[in-house]
This record gives structure tokens, C-alpha cells and sequence, in this order.
């Protein structure tokens, strides 16, 4: 696990030209749109973002990030911790018109001069949450309305509620008297 927070903001070109790694650990403070999705144990994601230059000499920022983030699990409700990991390349480009020149394989990067990484870094993650989250078969927690069903059938065995039944009654009167005048 990275331990050293993520830079906020890079010189694209000096990052480009020394074709710079930055490792580092995302938290609260770098992804506050995602804080409450951090697991308290573990609270940061890992995150490496490489600089350079393909061959078309289109600059580009390598993003990979890895670690574990808390959802709800869509059968039971309760969280459920879940791995992310996120791989892709972003190709920088100062507007529109550059970004449709981009290689395939490059997604744009709008930034002109800086790249502010902790803003990359949330939009990333954002990709590369899963969209449903489950527990493994037959970890969910039951959920609670199978107890109240179940407290309900045993209710419906008791001899209180079938005296309240006027119908019931009445059946039991006439069996009654069928037998005696047999
Ligand atoms: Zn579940």
C-alpha cells in the first residue's frame, strides 16, 4: 500500500519530458466526491500515473490505480467491500479539435500547461467503481422481512385468531350437530 499522498498539480511538459512516475495514495482529501466509499480500515487507493510520448508524438499520462472501496450490495442492502482497479491512457490535449486527432487507445485529457492529478485521479476511480455490487453467493445478511414472515405463520397457528373467525364458528356449530343427529 502507497503511503505518500498523490502531487495536486504537474507541469505537463517537464512531466512529459522526463517521462515522470508519481505513486501515490489517494484518501479524503484527494477524492472527497468518493470519501464515504473508503474503507475506515484502509482508507486510501493506490494510484500510479506515468508521463511520456507515443510514437505520433501525441503526450499522454498512463493512469493505473488499485484498491478496495465499500458499496451497498444490491441484494441485501448492507456494504459490501469491493475491489477497484483502474488501467487507461490519457492522451493531453489543450482543446476539442486535438482530442478527435488522438490515437485510438487514447482517451482526452483537456489540460493546457498543468494537470491537476487529484481531479484525474476522481475521474478515474468514477470509471472504475463497479457499476452493481453483490456479496458472494450466500454472504448476504437475511434480509429482515423473511423474520417477520416467519414470526407471522407461527401467529396464525394459535387458537385466538381462529375464534375471531365467524365463520369458523359457525362450520364447528354444524359439524356439531350433524353428529349428534346421526
Ligand atoms: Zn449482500
Amino acid at each position: 500500500m502507497l503511503t505518500a499522498p498523490l502531487p495536486i498539480r504537474v507541469n505537463i511538459r517537464k512531466a512529459v519530458t522526463r517521462s515522470a512516475r508519481y505513486a501515490g495514495a489517494l484518501g479524503a482529501e484527494q477524492i472527497p466526491q468518493f470519501k464515504d466509499l473508503l474503507v475506515p480500515e484502509a482508507p486510501t487507493i493506490d494510484v500510479v500515473v506515468e508521463f511520456g510520448e507515443n510514437d505520433e508524438g501525441q503526450q499522454y499520462a498512463a493512469v493505473e490505480m488499485q484498491g478496495r472501496v465499500v458499496l451497498e450490495c444490491q441484494r441485501c442492502l448492507k456494504p459490501v467491500v469491493c475491489e477497484v482497479q483502474g488501467n487507461s491512457r490519457l492522451g493531453i490535449v489543450p482543446g476539442d479539435e486535438q482530442a478527435k486527432q488522438l490515437s485510438a487507445g487514447l482517451e482526452p485529457l483537456i489540460a493546457i500547461d498543468e494537470v491537476d492529478l487529484w481531479a484525474v485521479a476522481e475521474e478515474e476511480l468514477a470509471l472504475a467503481l463497479p457499476v452493481v455490487a453483490y456479496h458472494p453467493d450466500g454472504e448476504c445478511e437475511p434480509p429482515k422481512s423473511d423474520r417477520r414472515e416467519r414470526s407471522e405463520s407461527e401467529e396464525t397457528g394459535s387458537t385466538g385468531q381462529e375464534a375471531e373467525n365467524p365463520f369458523s364458528v359457525l362450520s364447528s356449530l354444524l359439524d356439531s350437530d350433524g353428529t349428534k343427529e346421526k
